[in-house]
């Protein structure tokens, strides 16, 4: 077995598909196939949902105490397989391994925060209001077995997220894992297997995406949907719940815009936009994207982002001195292309990039867009690639306006000096996450999750557990 060869976790065990069925796990830098990994029929997962139904009514009667042990080493464990899991990361992904080990050691922590947090999940004692020996309670229950969808962009940090603060709530969790990038959320999943998690608390499964969600959300033992991906799937995955009344977290797509005013540093906007833009090849949720940046400065600014991007070296995510790999699989290529013509084709000037590299492998330049119209179609749907596109604006209000007009509210970001720029920003953009002067800063204690289309519940913080529990009432009259 290669280190790409995946198969199913059911009960405790890595298993096959019933029918042997697997699919090839490429190399983005290469295009390379490097495994298979198996993809799950309705009978795998009939067992899988079996085992999620043993592993809760186990889970849920332990400790938070015992739980948490339990988590604590899975981190620990992370640790000491970091060199290792994060190579698979690089390998399937494209990232550099730099981002690799940054995303493999955050895990870490997230499952360490919500160990902890799992100590704290605490109900009421609420006086009556009629009688005295009426003692009324609130008490905070798991909500049951939870379905984790999870996709290829973070392997590792969209499963953490989600299975640390479902596990930490006392559910048992079955993660559909990202069929492109399956080896890293599987070394993830071994992790808490190694570290003593009883048989069915945790499940993995592969496959179909459409089949998987079609047959696992109506699932009468599943309690709880929890889903990161595009809007568009989002919406319908969400519908599906919706009509078996399950509970659902909903992680969708974004359109970060970067309000840059006349007064900001410009050296650490520029700066600052160039790390956070090209992370991760920019496929990220939380990606700036739309840079609206005051006419005073926008010439310079523009100038200067191009310069610091045409300088990233784009390369296979192994290599050393890499700073920006290739992009995860070729439908994302392809979307850049077609992105990048559509707005030169609207009168948006290519300052940098706008090209593949190479013949072999997902490469695409980091390219920087400027003077691109309203209605370029980059500007409007999530490019979720290496685009920076930036447009001018005269007043605040008016870029405060261009932010929020996309349907999206997912990240956005701003730079200024002035306190009272900072303060109407922080009142009128509508993002679940605002980053000012700085770029993006997710940890496991800060809520992270959108608003609008972007979805709603969210995975950072102790509002993250809410998700993972229900809060009954219970009234004892002392007769
Ligand atoms: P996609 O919409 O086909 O898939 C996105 C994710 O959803 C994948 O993980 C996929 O397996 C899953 N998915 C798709 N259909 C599903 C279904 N019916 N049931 C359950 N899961 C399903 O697109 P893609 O080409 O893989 O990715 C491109 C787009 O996805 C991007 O433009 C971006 O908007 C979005 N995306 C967002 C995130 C995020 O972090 N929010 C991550 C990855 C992709």
């Amino acid at each position: 077995m290669r280190d790409h060869d995946i198969r199913h976790f059911i009960l405790g065990q890595w298993r096959e598909g019933a029918l042997g069925r697997t699919r090839p796990v490429l190399d983005p830098a290469t295009g390379q196939g490097i495994g298979q990994v198996a993809c799950a029929e309705k009978s795998d997962l009939d067992e899988a949902v079996a085992a999620a139904q043993i592993g809760f009514e186990h889970w849920r009667h332990m400790t938070p105490i015992a739980r948490a042990g339990i988590m604590h080493r899975a981190a620990a464990l992370l640790r000491e397989r970091a060199e290792f899991i994060s190579t698979l990361m690089t390998r399937e992904q494209g990232k550099p391994l730099t981002e690799a080990k940054a995303e493999t050691a955050a895990a870490a922590d997230i499952i360490d925060w919500f160990a902890d947090e799992g100590l704290r999940i605490y109900g009421r004692l609420v006086p009556s209001r009629h009688n005295l020996a009426i003692r009324q309670m609130v008490i905070k229950d798991p909500v049951g077995p939870v379905v984790a969808f999870t996709p290829w962009n973070f392997p590792i940090n969209q499963v953490v997220r989600k299975v640390s603060a479902a596990l930490a709530a006392g559910c048992s969790v079955l993660v559909k894992g990202p069929e492109e990038t399956p080896a890293s959320p599987a070394a993830l999943i071994r992790a808490f297997a190694d570290a003593g998690l009883p048989a069915g608390v945790l499940g993995l499964v592969y496959g179909d995406p459409a089949e998987i969600s079609g047959y696992l959300i109506p699932h009468p033992v599943i309690r709880k949907i929890t889903f990161t991906g595009s809007t568009a799937v989002g919406k319908h995955l969400a519908a599906l719940a919706g009509q078996h009344m399950k509970r659902t977290t909903m992680e969708l797509g974004g359109h970060a815009p970067v309000i840059v005013c006349d007064d900001a540093d410009l050296d650490l906007a520029v700066r600052t936009s160039v790390q956070n833009k090209f992370r991760n090849a920019g496929q990220v949720c939380i990606s700036p994207t739309r840079f609206l940046v005051h006419r005073r400065v926008v010439d310079d600014f523009a100038a200067e982002m191009a310069r610091q991007a045409s300088q990233l070296r784009v390369g296979a995510g192994m290599a050393p001195d890499t700073q920006m790999g290739p992009l995860a699989n070729v439908r994302r290529q392809q979307a850049m292309a077609e992105l990048t013509r559509d707005a030169v084709t609207r009168g948006a000037r290519l300052l940098t990039g706008g090209d593949r590299l190479g013949e072999q492998g997902n490469f695409w330049l980091p390219t920087v867009l400027a003077d691109v119209p309203g209605d370029a179609r980059a500007f409007n749907e999530e490019p979720f690639g290496p685009l920076a596109l930036i447009q001018s604006f005269d007043d605040l209000q008016d870029a405060i306006t261009e932010a929020n007009r996309l349907p999206y509210g997912l990240a956005g970001y701003a730079f200024t000096r002035s306190l009272r720029n900072a303060d109407l920003l922080t009142r009128h953009v509508e993002v679940g996450m605002l980053w000012i002067n700085m770029g993006a800063q997710a940890s496991a204690e800060m809520p992270f999750g959108g608003i609008k289309e972007s979805g709603y519940g969210t995975e950072g913080g102790p509002e993250a557990m809410d998700a993972y529990l229900n809060t009954r009432a219970v009234s004892i009259l002392n007769a």
